[in-house]
């Protein structure tokens, strides 16, 4: 009988974008099952609350109809993160080539970590190739409007709330 393949999918999802949500239904695709993880990092002041993250992050899964996901949030390493949920495998996505050496980094300190999860990079489709959580960020702080497809309907709504728009 073949093993069961886990992902884990971490991020600051602040917030989660379109191109996120293409990944985690990429992963979906591939792995029996899928860990969205919604990192909390102490050192950094996040717009959205790692609740508010969370919460959206289900709503958005729930939205999309994804259902071998589990959404989690977590602090500290993503490799322990991924153990606690016998996850083999860290995905990752990549935009274009900027995304490389930083994501690159990562992943040799995560092989260094725990040489037995194994990191898969997943492009996103060419729509969300420059799309990113600050590109969305700033649009709805400068004037109130997000640009249209970039997040899934449940991030929109929280989008408005914060910004009055
Ligand atoms: P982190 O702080 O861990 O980089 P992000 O929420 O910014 O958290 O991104 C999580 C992952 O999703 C990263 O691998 C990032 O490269 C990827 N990602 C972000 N935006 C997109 C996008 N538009 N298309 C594909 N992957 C993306």
């Amino acid at each position: 009988m073949s093993e069961v393949k886990i992902a884990i999918y971490p991020g600051t999802f602040d917030p989660l974008t379109s191109g996120h949500l293409d990944i985690l239904e990429e992963a979906c695709a591939l792995f029996d099952r899928v860990v969205a993880a919604v990192g909390i990092n102490p050192s950094k002041t996040p717009l959205f609350s790692a609740r508010e993250r969370l919460e959206m992050l289900r709503e958005s899964v729930q939205w999309r109809g994804l259902s071998n996901i589990e959404t989690v949030a977590f602090e500290g390493l993503t490799v322990d993160c991924a153990s606690r949920h016998q996850a083999g495998f860290i995905v990752r996505g990549l935009r274009a080539v900027t995304d490389f050496e930083h994501e690159f980094g990562l992943l040799l300190a995560n092989e260094q970590l725990d040489a037995s999860i194994k990191t898969v990079f997943v492009m996103p489709s060419h729509k969300y190739l420059y799309l990113s959580s600050s590109v969305v960020r700033q649009a709805a702080s400068l004037g109130g409007r997000i640009i249209s497809g970039s997040v899934p309907p449940p991030v929109e709504a929280r989008l408005r709330e914060k910004f009055n728009f």
